[in-house]
Order: structure tokens, then C-alpha cells, then sequence
């Protein structure tokens, strides 16, 4: 088996102390599988899952060609232009049930929305477009074209096609959909499971008393909250302290009960702690420097133990560098591990309203908040500190302003390109 190193230098222009982000997530994009076991699930369970197989359509959606309106269907045929048409409405179509009569040529049938057109009328006038007159209604000049208001079978989904596709992130419109093809069940992938825990002799764990030095572990809960989103099964193992056969307990337990491991602090260059030191013996990782900020150092790999592997994220202590890595490269990683195949953010286009100081050469990802213009137009203003330990910073944001590796300074009304929260945080 390849190491992950030997597989990392693969990579165009592999510098692992200089690594550009866009690397790394393809690094990963290639790296990462999905995993092997699915299930099948109500549809309600599976809000938010992934699907593991395409669901073909046993039936065509809709069934039949009916109406798209409450109104009179007829013959298209019998419209002239330029000419007014009265015709006798000789019954009533409901939708539900189907209506077996027959029309003779100067008839028309009273039908409600949804209910089958009959075979030979394939045009439905509103009945707030024509006139009623006892048993006749009379269509003014031109009030539709033949095939107005008509939804034709097999219009939505006809059956054999493909409905969804494996890989697809099952939301409220593919639920329904589902539903639609009479299927009660779904097959999904597995939840990932996630372990994740805090490194550092200075993390204080809620309840403990403050002291110098100190700082209360905020990276368990941001992680917490990214995790609980993305719809993985967390295994939170709390905060651990930089000594040898702590972390190694730490990482044996998280790596034999989860299919992925992330962990927070003590993978900066040069640091006294033994995370790093830890991972080295325990796991194949690589330990990077991406050309990025906040978040340059980073470790990635795997752990394996007997038959299991489990992937290995080691973050950045700093908050928000913990979670600008997790976004940037975490994330998309933990969604392929569950099937998905198609989970890009979505990036926004905005009008910078402030001046940025940005240097070529690497990624940077400012805290932004987006807002409409009087004019209608979007603009990004930052939260003003960029400090990488201001956690407050991604609170009071609602996206991330992407700059790219190789840009410069940004100026007042220059564009920049936005990785909005909704969904994400
Ligand atoms: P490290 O990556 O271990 O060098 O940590 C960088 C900075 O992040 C230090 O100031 C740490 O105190 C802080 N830090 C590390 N882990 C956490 C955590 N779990 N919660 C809050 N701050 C942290
Ligand atoms: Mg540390």
C-alpha cells in the first residue's frame, strides 16, 4: 500500500510545507471513498441522507395527461382565431375520478384541476375566462391556444427514467418527489461516524475553574455544531492533555469506534507537544503547511487498527482556524465519505465595501457579512478583525470572502466571491 505521503506527492507541484489550498482539496476529492454499507430507510428518516443507488421510476408522473386549471376542457381543433366559440358543457370531470362519456362537436366538459383529460380533449379554458350561459359557456376570441392548460403524462418523471441520482443529497424536494413514485423506502448510505476530541495542556473543559494561562475549550463545541450538521453521528471525547499516553488513548478509542477522527491543536511546526508525535507513530499522516489563512498547519492521514481504517484531520488549535479548515477541506471530505457526490459550496458573487489587504501567493478566507444595497445589489463588508483566535468574528459573519491564491489587494466595489453560512454553520 502506497503511504500517503508517496500518494500526496503525486500532486502537481507538491510542497508540503508550501501546499496551495486548492491542492489539498483535490488531494482529498481523490483520496477520500465513499463508504461501503448503505441502508434502507423510510422516507422520513432520511431527511439530509445520502443516496446510495439512482431510484428509477416505476410510474410515469403524472399518470395521465389532466388539467392544470378548474375550467371547460374541448378539442383544440374546434378554436378559430380571431373568433368566439359557444359551446354546451354536457358533464362534469372531477379529479379522482374518471369521466367516461362522450362529447359530441359543439360540447365541452366542466373539469377541476388534476382531473384526466378524456382522450381527445387536450385544451382547458379557465372559467374565469369565458361566460356562462345555462347549459353553454361561451369562450371569448382568442382566450387560449389549443394545449393551454394541459399537463401531459409522464411530464414530471416518466417511468424507467432515472428520478434521482446516487450521490444525491436527499432534501424536502426529493422527499417529496419519492413519494410521488409510490415508494416508501430509500436506499441511503450510512451515516458517518466522527470522533473528535481537543488537544492542549491549556484547554479548560466547561466547569473547571479558570487559571492563568487557560482557555476554555471552544473547538468541541464549533466542531460539535459543524459535525451535527452535516448529519454525522458525533462521538465527542472531550479534551485531552498534550502527554503521550493520554493522546494515544485518545486516538485508539476515536480511531476503533468512528470512520473518521479530527482533532484540534498541537499540529503547528516546531511545537513542544506530542499530538504530532503521537499521530507519526500511530497513523500514516502527512503534515502540511497550506498556503492559507487562518489554518496553515494541518495534519491529514489515516489511522489504521486491525481491519479498520479511519481518516485522521488534524486542525488547527486556533478557533477559527479550526473551523476555516474544517469548511474549506473537512467538510467536503466527510460528505464524499458518505456518498455524496455532488456538495460544492455554493460561492456568491458580492461588491467588496472595504478596502482588503491581501498578499498573492496564498488562500485567504475573511469572515464577511452579505447585504442587498438600496440598489439591489449584493455587497460583503468584513467583521473587521481578522485575528484567527476571534471566534466572534464567525459569529457576527454570514459567509466567508474566498480570496484566491494568486490575488492581490481588494478594492471598495471590486468583486469577490462569498461561501455564505446558511446551511453550513
Ligand atoms: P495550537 O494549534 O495547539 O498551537 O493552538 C493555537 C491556539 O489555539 C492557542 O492559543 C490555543 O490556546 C488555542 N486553542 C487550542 N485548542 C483550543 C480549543 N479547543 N479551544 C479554544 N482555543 C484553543
Ligand atoms: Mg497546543
Amino acid at each position: 500500500m502506497k503511504t500517503l505521503e508517496q500518494i500526496a506527492a503525486a500532486l502537481d507541484n507538491y510542497e508540503p510545507t508550501a501546499l496551495h489550498a486548492d491542492a489539498v482539496g483535490l488531494f482529498l476529492a481523490r483520496w477520500v471513498e465513499p463508504l461501503a454499507q448503505t441502508e434502507e430507510l423510510g422516507i422520513l428518516e432520511a431527511l439530509g441522507r445520502v443516496l446510495a443507488q439512482d431510484v428509477i421510476s416505476p410510474i410515469s408522473v403524472p399518470p395521465h395527461d389532466n388539467s392544470a386549471m378548474d375550467g371547460f376542457a374541448l378539442d383544440g381543433a374546434l378554436l378559430r382565431a380571431g373568433r368566439p366559440l359557444r359551446l354546451r358543457v354536457a358533464g362534469t370531470a372531477l379529479a379522482g375520478r374518471a369521466w367516461s362519456g362522450r362529447l359530441a362537436g359543439d360540447e365541452c366538459l366542466k373539469i377541476m384541476t388534476g382531473a384526466i383529460l378524456p382522450a381527445g380533449l387536450d385544451t382547458v379554458v379557465p372559467v374565469e375566462r369565458v361566460r356562462l350561459d345555462g347549459a353553454y359557456v361561451e369562450l371569448p376570441a382568442d382566450a387560449v391556444r389549443a394545449g393551454d392548460n394541459r399537463r401531459l403524462l409522464g411530464e414530471d418523471l416518466r417511468a424507467g427514467q432515472a428520478a434521482l441520482r446516487q450521490g444525491q443529497v436527499l432534501g424536502p424536494a426529493a422527499l417529496g418527489l419519492i413519494a410521488s413514485l409510490g415508494l416508501p423506502t430509500v436506499r441511503v448510505f450510512r451515516r458517518a461516524r466522527v470522533a473528535c476530541f481537543s488537544t492542549g495542556d491549556e484547554i479548560l473543559s466547561l466547569g473547571e475553574a479558570p487559571r492563568e494561562g487557560a482557555v476554555y475549550d471552544s473547538n468541541r463545541y464549533t466542531l460539535f455544531g459543524l459535525l451535527s450538521r452535516l448529519g454525522v453521528e458525533v462521538v465527542d471525547l472531550g479534551a485531552v492533555k498534550d502527554e503521550p499516553a493520554q493522546l494515544e488513548a485518545a486516538f485508539r478509542e476515536a480511531a476503533a469506534r468512528a470512520d473518521a477522527v479530527i482533532t484540534t491543536g498541537g499540529v503547528s511546526m516546531g511545537e513542544a507537544d506530542h499530538t504530532r508525535a503521537m499521530m507519526k507513530k500511530l497513523g500514516d499522516v502527512a503534515f502540511w503547511r497550506i498556503d492559507m489563512r487562518p489554518g496553515r498547519p494541518m495534519a491529514v492521514g489515516r489511522i489504521v487498527q486491525e481491519d479498520r481504517s479511519a481518516l485522521l484531520f488534524g486542525l488547527p488549535g486556533n478557533p477559527v482556524a479550526a473551523m476555516v479548515t474544517f469548511l474549506a477541506f473537512v467538510r467536503p471530505a466527510l460528505q464524499r465519505l458518505m456518498g455524496c457526490t455532488a456538495c460544492a459550496p455554493v460561492l456568491l458573487q458580492a461588491h467588496c465595501a472595504e478596502p482588503l489587504r491581501k498578499k498573492p501567493g496564498r488562500t485567504e478566507y475573511q469572515r464577511g457579512i452579505v447585504s442587498r444595497t438600496a440598489e439591489g445589489q449584493l455587497s460583503v463588508r468584513t467583521t473587521g478583525h481578522q485575528g484567527s483566535g476571534v471566534l466572534r468574528s464567525m459569529v457576527e459573519a454570514n459567509g466567508l470572502i474566498v480570496l484566491p491564491h494568486d490575488r492581490g489587494d481588494v478594492a471598495v466595489g471590486d468583486t469577490v466571491e462569498v461561501m455564505m453560512f446558511e446551511g453550513v454553520l
